[in-house]
């Protein structure tokens, strides 16, 4: 992409709106616009990051044996009837009539409508286990909508729902998420601790939450610190070994780690005082067992083995990639801006050129980018004339993993310039050794 037909509306003024640096530094980097309370449009810039993130969280999905579907925002209000919960979900949800006064509502979780689906289709236990999931955007009318898209009103989530013939077979599908949700906030540069937690309105008893450290969490958290280092379950775990699965996770719940909701101050205080860690958290993924809640109300049943009908037993698991862009700004970043992990940057290489105009340069450079290009990377190539101090001050604020940066001087000398946002290093070198550390 090239920054002169790009569209990046860069703030160079500190938007005084924000009140957390995720916030601040997503709108000054032109990734986000507010359009109501709550109500965001991704701008070209954060739409990639999004886009990178949802990418990360299918591929676990698919790997842990979900498969993908697309529900719609607007549901009828009689499938929350049958379940009982069009009255229960109280104001965060957005109701709203059609032309023919029926009552609809923007979906703000999928419970009743994948059991609907579900029921219209699968009968017998051999169509089990399954597990359908969609990303898509859903409406909660928040009371305080605040942190930009951290805590927004309209959000994008991924939701899960397993079905399986009893309890046992739904805790192997819980500790597929389980171990699933592991893997992609790791694959994010993230280090999520799951967390005992409450229920709410989805309801059920078995429940974590997943949890990312920060001091501008909404949550209060208590957890062993054993769980800051405790390596993630790599990528050829099997899924279908179930033994094998539940130890992973009770190895992953043996140490405390809690919400404040369901804090117990005597189990943590076992915890040898300076291994205890009590901080602010931010959730970004919530997955449940609630059994039989949605299905019996609402009729799934299924055929066992021995002939007899019964209501299927359900799980459900939330990831917040929205939510996820703004935790990912919030646990890397600097006084320059935003440090991107390469798994989610919105571009790979920032390649800049410092005088635009300047033939030798221009030549250099688009080598370069038609190069990278070829190799398979995401370069943002800026060909702008703007001053180089302007264009470093930019390429900092989009915090782009590295940066290649090509001057007549350098050029003169044969060398471009490469460096790190991560750790600032810089490094002077040919540019075909440039290339070859990129590609
Ligand atoms: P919170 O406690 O922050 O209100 P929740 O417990 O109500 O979240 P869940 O119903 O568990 O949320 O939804 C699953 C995931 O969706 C959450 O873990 C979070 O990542 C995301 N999410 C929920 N509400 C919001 C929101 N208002 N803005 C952005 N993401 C959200
Ligand atoms: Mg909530
Ligand atoms: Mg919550
Ligand atoms: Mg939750």
């Amino acid at each position: 992409m090239r920054l002169s037909r790009y569209f990046l509306p860069i703030l160079r003024e500190t938007p005084k709106e924000a009140e957390i640096v995720s916030h601040r530094l997503m709108l000054r980097a032109g990734m986000l616009r507010q359009e109501s309370a709550g109500i965001y449009a991704w701008l070209p810039l954060g739409k990639r990051v999004l886009d990178k993130v949802c990418a990360i969280v299918r591929e676990e999905q698919n790997r842990a044996g979900a498969i993908e579907l697309l529900m719609p925002t607007i549901q009828g209000a009689d499938l929350w009837r049958e379940s009982g919960r069009y009255d229960d979900y109280g104001k965060e949800m957005l109701r709203i009539r059609d032309r023919h006064e029926r009552d609809m509502l923007f979906g703000p979780t999928n419970e009743e409508m994948v059991t609907e689906i579900f029921r219209a289709y699968v009968r017998s236990y051999r169509d089990l286990p399954l597990n359908l999931y969609h990303i898509q955007w859903k409406f909660r009318d928040e009371v305080r909508p605040r942190f930009g898209v951290m805590r927004s009103r309209e959000f994008l989530m991924k939701d899960a729902y397993s079905f399986d013939l009893d309890a046992d077979s739904a805790r192997h599908a819980y500790n597929r998420m389980f171990v699933a949700y592991l893997r992609t906030f790791e694959r994010m540069g993230l280090r999520a601790i799951p967390m005992v937690a409450d229920t709410g309105p989805i309801g059920g008893k078995l429940s974590h939450e997943f949890i990312i450290l920060a001091s501008t969490g909404e949550s209060e958290v208590f957890c062993h610190q054993d769980f800051l280092t405790k390596p993630i379950p790599d990528e050829d775990v099997d899924f279908e070994d179930r033994a094998g699965l539940q130890s992973l996770v009770d190895d992953w719940t043996s140490s405390y780690a809690a919400t404040s909701e369901m804090h117990d101050e005597a189990a943590f205080g076992a915890i040898p005082a300076e291994q205890q860690l009590s901080a602010r958290g931010i959730e970004v993924g919530h997955i449940f067992y609630f059994g039989t809640k949605y299905s019996a109300p609402m009729r799934a049943n299924v055929t066992g083995p021995d002939g007899q009908d019964a209501p299927v037993h359900m799980g459900s698991y939330g990831i917040g990639p929205s939510r996820l862009v703004a935790a990912i700004i919030e646990a890397g970043h600097d006084d320059n801006g935003i440090v991107w992990p390469d798994a989610v940057a919105p571009f790979s290489v920032g390649l800049a050129n410092l005088k635009a105009g300047d033939s030798a340069v221009d030549t250099a450079c688009e080598d370069l980018y038609a190069k990278l290009n070829a190799a398979g990377k995401d370069v943002l190539y800026d060909d702008t004339d703007e001053r180089p101090g302007s264009k470093f001050a930019t390429m900092d604020l989009i915090g782009l993993p590295w940066q290649l940066v090509v001057g007549p001087k350098g050029l003169a000398s044969g060398t471009v310039e490469l460096k790190r946002r991560a750790t600032g290093e810089r490094e002077t070198l040919s540019a075909e050794s440039a290339l070859a550390r990129l590609t």
